[in-house]
């Protein structure tokens, strides 16, 4: 079957970048085509019909034409903008975490629909407004499960015999998972995995986002968590997101922000 000259397709924008006078080239994500690069022309000039609303991790409704480098962008509808995302520092920078993370790991002109959906699904929590480290966990587990490296959580990587609730655990991201504490493993590499991070790296395996958003966590659980998933996917991906510094920074300011003044003597 020929290829169509031209097409239409939903697309999520993973990043821009100003190319020549006045055009962009962008990253999209597609359900059906997966990663593409695609030219805007024209688009940073005021004129622009489509300038302003090619935004990105906006989903948008894009027809193309096939270029022989790129394809190019003739129009867009803008059908999620996902604005309320933009608002707050922490969540706008997981979401360029998010799209960072999906455009690394992605091939061009690969379907990829379930990584798209996974994309937008966060995207949408994100804008109504759950914590963004959940979030971001969810989809690094999703994520992991579609490129097919799942973390093992539930039996030893070793001898893969099933975990119980009162033994000592280690996070070995080299072997894929958790070790048993009869397990001698490789001499570097061993974090103590606490029975709480245990449990939470299996619910975001297997609890649906909305009941994760309802658990009572202890911060420092969320983020041995965060830092064991971190290591996970620093390994298994062998590449460690320029977003996540920016994160890092983020709320290195904020927990560095003076609280809001209160009197001296509670009234
Ligand atoms: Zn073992």
């Amino acid at each position: 079957m020929p290829v169509p000259r031209r097409y239409t397709t939903e697309a999520i924008v993973l990043s821009r970048f100003d190319y020549a006078e006045a055009d962009r080239i962008l990253t999209l994500m597609t359900p059906a085509g997966g990663k593409i690069k695609a030219i805007a022309k024209g688009i940073r000039r005021p004129t622009s019909r489509i300038g302003g609303s090619v935004e990105p991790f906006a989903e948008l409704r894009l027809a193309l034409a096939h270029g022989r480098t790129f394809d190019v962008v003739t129009q867009v509808e803008v059908l999620h903008p996902w604005l309320r995302m933009r608002d707050d520092l922490v969540s706008f920078g997981t979401a360029s975490y998010l799209a960072e993370l999906a455009d690394g790991t992605l091939e061009e002109r690969h379907a990829s629909e379930a990584v798209y959906l996974l994309l937008k699904r966060a995207y949408e929590i994100l804008d109504a407004g759950m914590a963004p480290g959940r979030v971001a966990r969810w989809f690094e587990m999703h994520l992991a499960d579609e490129l097919g490296i799942r973390p093992e959580v539930d039996r030893c990587v070793e001898c893969g015999r099933m975990l119980v609730a009162d033994e000592r655990y280690r996070w070995v991201p080299p072997l894929g998972g958790v070790l048993c504490e009869r397990c001698p493993g490789p001499p570097h590499d061993r974090v103590g995995l606490s029975l709480e991070g245990l449990k939470l790296l299996k619910a975001y395996q297997r609890m649906d986002v909305e009941a994760i958003a309802a658990l009572r966590i202890r911060p420092e659980v969320e983020r041995e968590v965060e830092r064991a998933m971190r290591e996970f996917l620093a390994f298994s991906l062998d590449r460690s997101p320029r977003s996540l510094a920016f994160l890092d920074e983020i709320r290195r300011g904020e927990a560095e922000a003076p609280a809001p003044a209160r009197p001296l003597v509670p009234a």
